[in-house]
């Protein structure tokens, strides 16, 4: 069976303060000793430029042939079943410009992908991979990222190798700044003797220098680094196999320390599912989980990480993520330009208080929200969660009639099924059923509910079924603000998309009666419906709109509340201020991940992924309107909906659904998928398979 493809390999990651240091002769000295001592290594070059690209990618050019070179002085191993190169071009140049002159495009989050590939495929000979950076730390592999970044994306220790020679207490100094600044667990320094000393143009003082810079950053790293091991490599003039050995040799600590390290592994395998076990325990004892009693606590799984569409529990078994984590992952997790945003930022202004300061973030991303939103919106309001962001609206609402002459006019008219937050404000807005009403009579603010559009998505729009509004609008025109609701797609509340007329048609009475009209994107907003907002399908702008989750790619609890100058107007007439200020109030930390979110979506690639995702979601879904217990399946850009008859058991769902190796959540009547934009589609279709298996194998209700 094929390793997972976890974020855990088991290797190092090696990286040079510059290109020519010895980092090859490194890696091949450390294969040769790794092998020789019965550990199952490789050698990997995820990018070796300056080769004849055609060839073949094995043993036989640029560094895999110098790591095979050094394995072939070792007995009876086959040379080519140890050292690789993954990417090959013939430019020999920095990643970037060799793939662009072969009109290709590098990017990290593929390259990592291949690797963990690569570590996955090849379960029973390969204990423990090199990985061999091209360049030095700071080399582009494109146009916005860096060698650095696939460390990052790896997140494996690093042997930094560096040359002795002049100027190394720079680069070493700048490069181990780098890789402890960022988080990475830095496994050595090597000092490279690469050249021979009568070679140096310095030759008289070369000694003192060379040895000098031996001592200094031996005591550096133990100043700043001091698990880490300083390891010297001395000069050859010819690597033959007595000059492998020498080298190996002299990484002996090293390679002791992987292989005890592995040992480690093989015994903590057993002591990992009590580990787990006792992280649940814990949970228990002091965690509450959403929507769950913490006298009788739900099913949970430990997290220990997550890269791309995949989740990887505390146990390493690792699950295909059809959630996003409520609608927000839409770019999948750490996605490195998001991260690479967040490092960027923490490290010039994490947070500032937002009354009398501003800043540049929270400035450019109000500018590129106005210029995403529906026409018309033209102040942004930032706070920490969708909830609030709501609250928001419903204050601007109140206020705003109120600076219009309207004071009676504190109301709001909603849809049943709709869902719109958990604090008391939004909560008044819930359907009354799914959102527990009946639990807070007499706190929650009474509010007017019309019924469900009941006009699906995809079947010709009725004009009766605006008639309902109409009376409740007549009724109660006076004492309504605003209306609020999900543009096309009602979410937690039911799952249930309807037609664009239905807006067009609200917005027009709206006006009519002198209402507001609140559009809450939170859950619909960047992409998720196959327009950038959902209300683009009806082409209705709104007069405040809502949008969190996936404002900021799911990285960090981020909302926006924008409204029309107009309303803006309303709300500060007679000089009033707008009531509300959160403390984390436009995080800078969040308006940057939000800005690289942005960034992401730019590039249009949204639009054909989730016009993908929502073809293999419809064809993966269908086989589902056959069973008896399913009562309906639609599909939506990328949101797939299966709803049944009666409510799922939800504990024994989800562990049907981690035993088959994917995360998916079903609630109430409804299992749905929504997977990651950047999901691979095999993966979406084994999304889909689960739900088809779990409703036939009848595993979905009780
Ligand atoms: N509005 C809608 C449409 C939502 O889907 C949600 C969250 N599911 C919220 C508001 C509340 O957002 P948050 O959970 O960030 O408070």
């Amino acid at each position: 069976m094929s390793r997972q493809l976890s974020k855990d390999i088991r290797g190092l990651f090696i990286a040079g303060t510059g290109t020519e240091v010895g980092k090859t002769v490194f890696t091949a000295s450390l294969l040769h000793y790794l092998l020789k001592n019965g550990v199952k290594a490789k050698a990997l070059k995820p990018v070796q430029t300056g080769v004849d690209a055609s060839g073949p990618a094995v043993a036989n050019s640029g560094d895999a042939d110098v790591y095979a070179r050094a394995v072939t002085s070792l007995p009876r191993l086959q040379a080519s079943n140890y050292a690789f190169n993954l990417e090959q071009f013939s430019l020999p140049a920095s990643p970037h410009l060799a793939a662009r002159e072969e009109s290709r495009a590098l990017n990290v989050a593929d390259i990592a992908l291949r690797i963990r590939k690569f570590w996955a495929d090849d379960n029973e000979n390969c204990e423990f991979l090199l990985i061999e950076s091209a360049g030095g730390l700071k080399t582009p592999i494109s146009l916005t990222e860096n060698m650095l970044d696939l460390a990052l994306a790896l997140n494996l220790p690093v042997a930094l190798v560096c040359g002795n020679e002049l100027g190394v207490l720079n680069s070493a100094q700048l490069a181990l700044a780098a890789i402890l600044d960022c988080g990475l667990k830095l496994a050595c320094l090597v000092l490279n003797n690469c050249r021979a000393t009568e070679n140096i143009g310095f030759a008289q003082s070369a000694k003192i220098i060379l040895e000098d810079n031996a001592n200094f950053l031996r005591m550096l790293i133990k100043r700043i680094a001091p698990e880490c091991l300083f390891l010297e490599l001395a000069h050859e003039d010819k690597l033959d196999p007595l000059a492998w050995g020498r080298l190996s040799q002299e990484l002996a600590s090293l390679g002791m320390q992987i292989k005890s390290n592995l040992q480690g592994a093989d015994l903590s395998k057993d002591r990992l599912s009590s580990k787990n076990s006792s992280l649940l325990e814990r949970d228990k004892s002091v965690l509450w989980h959403p929507y769950a009693s913490a006298c009788n606590p739900p099913c949970v799984e430990a997290v220990k990480a997550s890269h791309g569409n995949r989740i990887v529990l505390e146990n390493g078994q690792e699950l295909i993520d059809g959630m996003s984590s409520w609608w927000a992952a839409i770019h999948g997790y750490c996605h490195p330009k998001m991260l690479a945003a967040l490092r960027m930022q923490s490290s010039i202004l994490p947070h500032i208080m937002f009354g009398g300061l501003t800043h540049k973030p929270a400035i450019e991303l109000a500018e590129r929200l106005r210029m995403k939103m529906p026409k018309g919106l033209e102040r942004v309001f930032f706070s920490d969660s969708g909830s609030v962001a709501v609250e928001v609206a419903m204050k601007m609402a109140i206020q705003c009639q109120k600076g219009r002459g309207e004071p009676s006019r504190t109301q709001f008219l909603t849809p049943l099924g709709g869902y719109h937050g958990d604090t008391i404000g939004a909560m008044s807005v819930c359907d009354p059923i799914t959102g527990m009403h009946s639990l807070f009579q007499g706190i929650l603010a009474q509010q007017i509910f019309m019924d469900r559009p009941n006009c699906r998505f995809d079947a010709p729009f009725d004009p009766e079924v605006m008639q309902n509004v109409e009376d409740l609008l007549e009724k109660h025109a006076k004492t309504l603000a605003a209306v609020i609701i999900e543009p096309i797609v009602q979410g937690a509340g039911g799952m249930w998309f309807y037609h664009p007329e239905y807006l067009k048609n609200l917005a027009r009475l709206c006006k009519k009666y002198g209402l507001l009209l609140i559009f809450d994107e939170i859950a619909t907003g960047f992409g998720r419906t196959g327009k950038f907002f959902a209300s683009e399908w009806a082409g209705v702008a709104p007069d405040i709109l809502c949008c969190g989750k996936a404002l900021s790619g799911g990285m960090l609890s981020f909302a926006a509340t924008a409204c029309s100058l107009d309303v803006a107007q309303g709300i500060c007439a007679d000089g009033l201020p707008f009531m509300h200020g959160p403390t984390f109030m436009a995080n800078p930390l969040a308006c940057s991940v939000a800005l690289a979110s942005l960034d992401i979506l730019e590039s249009g690639e949204w639009t054909r992924q989730v016009a993908e995702l929502e073809n293999i979601l419809a064809q993966g879904l269908k086989p589902c309107r056959a069973f008896s217990e399913v009562s309906d399946v639609r599909v939506l850009g990328a949101i797939g909906v299966v709803e049944l008859e009666k409510p799922v058991d939800q504990d024994k769902l989800q562990k049907f659904f981690v035993q088959q190796g994917v995360w998916i959540r079903p609630f109430g009547r409804l299992i749905y998928l929504m997977p990651p934009y950047i999901s691979p589609q095999e993966d979406v279709k084994k999304l889909c398979a689960a739900v088809v298996h779990a409703i036939s194998a009848g595993h979905a209700v009780s």
